[in-house]
């Protein structure tokens, strides 16, 4: 099934160069290692962002808790001053006026917002800033107990629920509206005589400095929480984007209460965010009012950081990629360029008629092997193709030695009698229109005698002479063969009979005036011939042998060492 894909990938994979294939892969292989270093790189950026975004939150939460603790500390600490003043003794029970105007002036150092009140032990507001809440009991309010016993903190939620009746903060919007904004609540007794408590002294401070502080701490650029929120002890928002909500349950405010401090990552928020969040408890020594200050910072932070450093690392990678990919295809040209050219040199080779050799390549020790071993083959190859050119010619000349042995009479060297007839046949079919070839018969004269007195070996010198003589007097275009025992013939072409005769008596001449030394005795040897024309009505050279034959036949007779012509029956005597 997958075959059709993986011969197209094949086949694409042979159409690129050496040089492209390296260069890909090592483009694949870097954008692969690239991507994988990118995102090991965002994760890690993302978990040290998360983890260090979480403490700069849990450390903002406490910076802040500390700051509103120190704040409340030194209210504190100017009220109990003023209770603990000598100067006091006497206006704590005095004139409302003058105790008004002190209230008035450490009111106004406190903020602009501040209320300050001195209440009676039965409950009734004997003095207070701007006058606000004299002589009105307060009596009901939880906390003006626990004042008279020993300093005390309430904080006030907006809408001045909990506040001393009509009391609070005398901001105009809040009159308004109905709605008092948040406060804090300080309170302490005032025993003037000896520990005998005249009555309790009562700060609600407005939650202004607190709200700047928190706003300073948004906007500053060194740690960046998005929101920090200030929230009382049972979980309703005092300051923040939604006063009075109750951002969290109560096991997790239960939580915050019981660790003090810490980290997490919460929902409470219109975003998932990593939140510090600290408990502003005091001490043993100062109780405080258990606000919770949380600080929070969206968790899409953290991972924008760990996708920024992800991008850079991609931005870098690919710059470098590029670079890498010029190096990759000009190295892999450098690798591939020796192939290349053994390649073409290869493909030369193969296109001529002989194997040549390659010239020597260096480049890597693959292609130093590879070239040494494309020589080594190519001289093989010559060698075979020497050797085989060699025996070819030999077989050639092999070939052409047989025939001539296998045509050829081995005593006199002429032709034999087999190969005599086939050329003596094609040339008298070549030529039957005209009387042009002749035909001599030649018989050495009493040749059995010579065999019978010098020998068989005499015999086959003779032979060899006349052979000698044969050979001597024929044309280049003649044939001439040695046909019998001790019988020659020749056929001879563009010839008349007087030409016919002469070429006869200049062999008869030839060969009688050949003495030949055997032993002792000189011998003498004569030959009988006979001549005759091929006529047109010869049906093969059978018909022209048979008269000259005949012819051989009467020189015999008519005494031996003579030529006889002999004349087609259809053709005169010339
Ligand atoms: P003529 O032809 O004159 O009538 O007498 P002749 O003695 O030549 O008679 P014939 O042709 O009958 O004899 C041929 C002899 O040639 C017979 C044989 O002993 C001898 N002969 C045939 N072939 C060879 C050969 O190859 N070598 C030798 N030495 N003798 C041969
Ligand atoms: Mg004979
Ligand atoms: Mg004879």
């Amino acid at each position: 099934m997958l075959d059709g894909p993986r011969r197209r990938l094949a086949a694409f994979i042979d159409r690129m160069t050496l040089a492209q294939q390296i260069a890909l892969a090592m483009g694949v292989l870097f954008v692969v290692s690239l991507a994988a270093v990118a995102l090991v790189a965002a994760a890690i950026t993302r978990d040290v962002a998360i983890a260090r975004i979480k403490d700069e939150m849990r450390d903002t939460a406490r910076a802040y808790a500390g700051r509103l603790e120190q704040e409340m500390r030194e209210r504190l600490s100017d009220l109990t001053l003023l209770a603990a003043s000598d100067q006091m003794k006497d206006v704590w029970g005095g004139d409302p006026a003058r105790l008004r105007a002190v209230l008035d002036q450490l009111a106004a150092s406190m903020d602009r917002r501040a209320w300050i009140g001195f209440v009676r032990t039965d409950g009734t507001v004997a003095s207070a800033t701007r006058g606000a809440l004299e002589n009105q009991s307060v009596a009901s309010e939880s906390w003006f107990r626990e004042a008279l016993a020993g300093p005390t903190y309430r904080d006030i939620a907006g809408g001045g629920t909990t506040a001393p009746a009509g009391a609070p903060v005398a901001e105009p919007g809040a009159a308004r509206t109905g709605r008092a904004p948040p406060a804090a609540l300080l309170a302490l007794p005032v025993a003037p005589n000896r520990g005998e408590i005249a009555g309790a002294l009562v700060a609600q401070l407005s939650l202004d400095y607190a709200d700047a502080l928190r706003r300073d701490l948004i906007d500053s650029d060194r740690i960046t929480p998005s929101e920090i929120w200030l929230l009382s002890r049972d979980g309703r928002m005092l300051l923040g984007p939604r006063p009075e909500s109750r951002p969290y349950d109560a096991a997790r405010i239960a939580q915050f209460l019981a660790a003090k401090s810490g980290a997490l990552i919460d929902d409470a928020g219109t975003d998932r965010a990593l939140t510090g969040f600290a408990v502003a408890d005091g001490d043993d020594h100062a109780p405080f009012i258990d606000w919770i200050v949380i600080a929070r910072q969206p968790v899409r932070a953290a991972f924008g950081e760990a996708w920024t450093l992800a991008g850079v690392v991609l931005a870098v990678g690919l710059a470098a990629l590029v670079l890498t990919l010029a190096a990759a295809s000009l190295l892999a040209r450098r690798i591939a360029w020796p192939l290349v050219d053994l390649a073409d040199h290869a493909d030369e080779i193969g296109r001529t008629a002989h194997a040549g050799t390659l010239p020597r390549r260096h480049g890597s020790r693959e292609i130093v092997r590879l070239s040494g071993a494309l020589r080594g083959l190519l001289r093989r190859v010559g060698l075979a193709e020497d050797r085989i050119s060699a025996q070819s010619s030999q077989h050639a000349k092999d070939l052409g030695d047989l025939r001539r042995i296998a045509e050829s009479d081995a005593l006199t060297g002429l032709l034999n009698r087999r190969a005599f007839l086939a050329e003596a046949g094609l040339a008298l079919s070549g030529t039957r229109a005209n009387d042009t070839v002749g035909l001599l018969m030649v018989d050495i004269d009493h040749f059995k005698r010579v065999n019978d007195t010098y020998g068989h070996k005499a015999g086959d010198l003779v032979l060899a002479t006349v052979g000698a003589a044969v050979a001597e007097v024929v044309r280049g275009s003649d044939r001439a063969a040695r046909i019998g025992g001790e019988e020659f013939v020749i056929l001879t072409r563009d010839v008349d009979a007087a030409g016919l005769l002469a070429l006869a008596e200049r062999l008869r001449a030839a060969i009688g005036h050949r003495d030949l030394d055997v032993g002792a005795a000189r011998i003498r040897v004569t030959a009988s011939i006979g001549a005759t024309l091929a006529a047109p009505e010869d049906r093969d050279i059978g018909d022209v042998m048979e008269r000259a034959d005949r012819a051989l036949y009467a020189a015999k007779r008519a005494g031996r060492d003579r030529v006889t012509m002999r004349y087609a029956p259809g053709r005169l005597r010339a």
